[in-house]
Order: C-alpha cells, then structure tokens, then sequence
C-alpha cells in the first residue's frame, strides 16, 4: 500500500463545527514554530488571554485556553468545581446536557438530571423548584446554546436563580461565543468553556474558559485534589499564570495558538456587537429561504440560535441521502440531527466565517437542486429569492 500527503478537499462547512476557517487564520497557523517557553511565545499567550476575556466580557484574571477540545473544557470546568459527594443540578435540554451529567457523576456528584423537552430552553421555573427542594445543591450546570436542537437558554436568569441558592454555576458556551452575546462578568458567571472551531471559527482543538472569584476559591481551597492532574487549574495557573512565574506544565500547542490569536483578532476588529448582528442578519436570510421551501424549525422563535438552525426534514425524505449528495455534487456539509432528533433533522450551522452571504445562497442552492431532483415535498425556486429580499433590507 502506498502512502501519500493527505490534501483534504474544499468543502464548505455548514454543519455544528467545525465552522469554515479563514484563508488568514490557516495562514497564521502555518508560522514557524518556536519553543513554549520563548518570551515572544509568552506575549502571545498574554495577549491570547486579553483578548479572550473581550470576547467572553470578562475581567476574570482565569481565562484562558485549554489545550484540548470543547470537550475537555467542559471536564474541566466539572473536575475542579465538584468535589466527591456535592449536589449538583443539571439541566438537559439536548445531548450536550446529558454530557454535563456524565462528568458530574463521574468526579463523585450526586446528580439531579432536570429534563426539559428538546428544542425548548431550560425552564427557569423548574431550576427554581428543585433549588428550592434541594438547599444543599452546590453547583447548577446547564448548556447556554445546545447544538444538538438549536436552542438558547437564559443564561443571565439561571444563574441569577442558582446564586440566590448559593451554588457557583458552570455554563457551556461552545456554540454561543462569538455568535451570540454571552456576558461572563454582567451575567456573573461562575465558570465557562468554549471551543475554537464553532463561532470563533478556528481550528478544532482548544477549549477557551473563564473562572470567576468564587469559582478560584472553590478551586483552591478543595478537600479533595483534582481527579485529573491535565485539567487541575491549581497546576494549569502556574503555565498560564502571569509572566515570569511561567513554569512548564505541558506544551502547549504552540501554531493552534498562532491560529486562536489570529481568530481571537478577527472578531475584535469585527467588533462583538457586529459579529452578533451578521450572526442574527444572516440567520433571517437564511430563515426566509427555508422557510420559503416549505421547511420549518423546530425551535420557537424566541428561543432559536442564529448560528444553528435545526429544520424538521420532509417526510418521506431520506435524511443521509441528502446529506451525501450536498457532500458530493457540491462540496457542502450540513450537520445531522443527534440523539433523539437523529433522522428528523438538518442542524444548518452559520457560524463564525461560514455566517457569510455566499454560503447561504449556496446552501439554499444546493438544498433546493437535490430536494427538487428526489422529488421531496418542498416549493422549488424560491428559496433564493426570499433569502435575498432579507439580505437587500
Ligand atoms: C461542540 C460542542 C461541545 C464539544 O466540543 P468539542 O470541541 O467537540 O469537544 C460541547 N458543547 C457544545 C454545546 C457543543 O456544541
């Protein structure tokens, strides 16, 4: 068997993440690599640091990326906060929250799972009654933007709810950051993580995360130690702790870094409010279009993200077949539906670089053509047309 370089094909990417990378941000990962400890490198990482805390709208002195996916943000933010035999609530509205209850249970929790349909957003209500039932709760945990349905939460109002029982909070903005507003320090926030590749559209592979005061204290005043010597931030501090006390913990991976800063950039010089406002633009146009179709959302309108939009598939149409035929003859992926929504729906991602003009109208040309040629029970011809009335607006 011969074994050749590996030259990926173009594709646009449309689905829950990763999200299209920009042309300048493959560019900056492609830089020379220097060693992790070059005091230029060290700048970088203070400056990663600062302009992830603009993006997050944080002063939180802990924030920082973890070398790892969204997933090990979310693991870290449970490892350091649950301390064996604690209460913890989490509210699951999709898979991500059942996620949540995984790690809980693992790092020693006694897990109250709060189940709310999905598609719907976490009822504050219920939270409330539960804290209510159970005052010896310690941490309420919940998925701001779950990419499984399309849904957001009220993140301001649940964690509002969680500190008036005296429980620190962990919110799961993977999907949110940079495409919707999220507003660590306002919101008061405990503890947060994110990924890079959704709407910060970077490479996979790093998990932005934010702890606030009560959160520190918990960290470092913990009975137990830290199940996971990776993920323990009582050690990760003393990497990406302040300038010259730097000592080695593991290598970061120094060119992700070059692509996260680079990213990082991007929305600050696009500016947070204008990046939520193309997220919200776009997401109407690319509403129109569907919707013209004859498609329809599962989510209410209240409660939709603009960067991830999940349409109930027709029926009688074959949800793979489409999938592999937008790949194919157009070079387009569209997510498909996870756990229970699996076969029921389309999870259309705009996020990051790929909310852009061009890969809506080609998404909604795309889908039209192959639903038009499976004869599937949609309006062909108009998509197009409704879309760009939003976008001319
Ligand atoms: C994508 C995602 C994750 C997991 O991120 P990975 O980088 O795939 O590990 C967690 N939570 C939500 C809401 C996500 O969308």
């Amino acid at each position: 068997m011969a074994f050749n370089a590996f030259h990926p094909p173009l594709r646009t990417l449309m689905g829950p993440g990763p999200s299209d990378v920009p042309p300048r941000i493959l560019e900056a990962l492609g830089r020379p690599t220097i060693g992790h400890l070059d005091p230029k490198f060290i700048d970088l990482m203070d400056e990663v640091k600062a302009l992830l805390q603009y993006v997050m709208q944080t002063e939180n002195a802990l924030t920082l990326p973890i070398s790892a996916p969204g997933s090990a943000g979310m693991e870290a933010c449970f490892v350091n906060l649950v301390e064996p035999g604690e209460k913890v609530i989490v509210c699951q509205n999709g898979v991500f929250g059942g996620r949540m209850k995984e790690n809980a249970e693992r790092c020693g929790a006694d897990v109250l799972l709060l189940q709310d349909a999905w598609g719907s957003a976490v009822d504050p209500q219920q939270l409330e009654d539960a804290l209510k039932a159970n005052p010896d709760t310690k941490v309420v945990a919940f998925v701001h933007a779950e990419t499984s349905t399309g849904a957001q939460s009220d993140a301001r109002t649940l964690v509002e709810l969680a500190h008036r029982h005296d429980c620190l909070t962990i919110v799961d903005a993977v999907t949110s950051l940079a495409g919707t507003p999220v507003m660590v320090d306002e919101w008061e926030i405990d503890a947060l993580y994110s990924g890079s590749q959704k709407c910060l559209s970077c490479v996979p592979g790093i998990a932005p995360v934010s702890f606030g005061e009560r959160a520190l204290h918990k960290i470092t005043n913990r009975v137990h130690k830290v199940q996971s010597w990776f993920l323990d931030m009582n050690l990760v501090m003393g990497y990406w702790g302040a300038g010259a006390r730097r000592a080695y913990h593991h290598t970061a991976p120094v060119n992700a870094m070059y692509a996260l800063h680079e990213a990082l950039l991007m929305v600050r010089e696009e500016g947070l409010e204008n990046a939520w406002t193309r997220h919200r633009r776009n997401h109407e146009a690319l509403k129109a279009g569907l919707e013209a179709m004859g498609l329809s959302f599962i989510v209410d309108e209240a409660h939709r993200l603009p960067q991830l939009n999940a349409v109930a598939i027709p029926a009688g149409v074959e949800d793979a077949a489409v999938r592999a035929r937008l790949l194919k003859e157009h070079h387009l992926e569209i997510g498909a539906g996870l756990g229970d929504l699996a076969g029921k729906v389309w999870r259309i991602g705009l996020m990051g670089y790929s909310s852009r003009i061009e890969n809506i109208t080609q998404c909604l040309a795309a889908l039209d053509g192959v639903l038009a040629d499976m004869q599937a029970p949609v309006v062909h011809g108009v998509a197009l047309p409704a879309a760009e009335k939003i976008l001319a607006a």
